[in-house]
């Protein structure tokens, strides 16, 4: 790293010598680009870091940066300027990254609320610079205050050299952990991390006396998926499967493969009610999706147990209640949550809980 620092250094010292002719400006410039790579190889997180590249574009240039995105192994990390029009320049993103939908890009640094002000901005300034290292590949998305001089050009590629350094330094980091922590099919969090992660989650809601509930689910007949469509369809199963639930959890939600074709949730902040909602609102479109296969489509069903942390409740208790949950709605049919909810039709709305337990058992 040192010798990455001190390479950019001579580059700095010999082309800051050319455009400036004052020493004195020439050494501001060049302790102020200095001081930002320093930093930007110090931070611990790839946020970190594209926080300070956009903190040094700002102060020698008075750029602004509008977005950076990342393509590691892992997927597509963007971080965008708050108060940007997003959906244009996620158009952009989609399109120069050649990504499906929007749903597969990875915010790093803003959960953007619908209806919240964003400024609109004329995109025909904006500018970008690519970075390639042998485990990334980024872009970065500027809007210069007047066009990209020859000068500034130069020092945005200065700041990219330091950056890449210390991104791909950042992304090996990562890329470790997330081989301890992550089911490299399905990229959910593996059984370890899910018993570290509930450990940390109980502990803290009993702390503080906040609800939190969690859901097991099991797809039925799962077997029969690789029977029919050989072990690959079931595996492509698998990955859609948890790919739609990720996608339709809140961000502070935690899923992992509890086993083989079995899942499990952790839902902080979350009472047993809503939990359930959750689960039969994913049961539902468990049921809907329809995975491409060859030249058909595969169909799944999955049963959810929920189950909620109550005061004097440990960990073995709460998986143990969504467990036995998960095994009632397999004997109940599968394709449905155990506890559930009983829709009484007064304006729609539910009215009136009880265990679908007794209704399915008096049906
Ligand atoms: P049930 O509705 O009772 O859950 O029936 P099931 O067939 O889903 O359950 P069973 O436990 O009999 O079978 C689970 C199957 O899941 C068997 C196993 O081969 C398959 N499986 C487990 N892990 C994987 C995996 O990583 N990939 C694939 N393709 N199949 C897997
Ligand atoms: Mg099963
Ligand atoms: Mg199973």
């Amino acid at each position: 790293m040192k010798q990455t620092i001190s390479k950019i250094s001579d580059s700095m010292s010999a082309f800051f010598s050319l455009v400036f002719s004052s020493t004195v400006q020439k050494a501001a410039a060049q302790s102020k680009l200095t001081h930002h790579i320093v930093a930007l190889n110090k931070k611990s997180s790839s946020t970190e870091i594209i926080n300070e590249v956009s903190d040094c574009l700002k102060d020698i240039l008075g750029y602004r940066l509008f977005a950076f995105v990342v393509r590691k192994e892992a997927g597509v990390d963007v971080w965008l300027d708050p108060r940007m029009y997003k959906s244009s320049i996620e158009a952009i993103i989609l399109k120069d990254f050649n990504i499906r939908s929007a749903a597969d890009l990875n915010y790093l640094n803003h959960n953007f609320d619908p209806g919240e002000h964003q400024e609109k901005f004329s995109l025909e300034t904006l500018v970008h610079y690519d970075l390639k290292e042998d485990n990334c590949y980024a872009r970065l998305y500027m809007m210069p205050e007047k066009g990209i001089t020859k000068f500034h050009d130069q020092v945005v590629r200065l700041i990219l050299q330091g950056c890449a350094a210390a991104l791909s330094k950042q992304i090996k980091i990562e890329n470790l952990k997330d081989a301890a922590v992550i089911d490299p099919l399905t990229g959910c969090y593996n059984r370890r991390e899910f018993e570290s992660q509930l450990q940390r989650h109980v502990a803290s809601a009993s702390r503080h006396g906040h609800n939190l509930s969690a859901f097991m689910f099991d797809l039925d007949h799962f077997k029969n998926v690789n029977d029919t469509y050989g072990h690959l369809g079931g595996d492509q199963v698998l990955r859609e499967v948890a790919r739609l639930i990720k996608d339709n959890m809140r961000r502070g939600d935690v899923l992992a493969r509890y086993g083989g074709e079995e899942f499990f949730a952790i839902l902080p902040e979350t009472d047993k009610v809503k939990a359930m909602e959750l689960a039969d609102r994913l049961r539902a479109k468990i049921a809907s999706l329809r995975i491409p296969w060859n030249d058909g489509n595969i169909r799944v069903t999955a049963s959810f147990g929920v189950a909620e942390l109550t005061p004097n409740a440990d960990i073995s208790r709460l998986i143990e209640d969504a467990d036995t949950m998960l095994y009632k709605a397999k004997i109940n049919g599968r394709n449905t949550v155990m506890p559930g909810l009983i829709k009484v039709c007064k304006d729609d709305a539910f009215t009136s809980l009880r265990e679908q337990r007794d209704y399915s058992t008096s049906h």
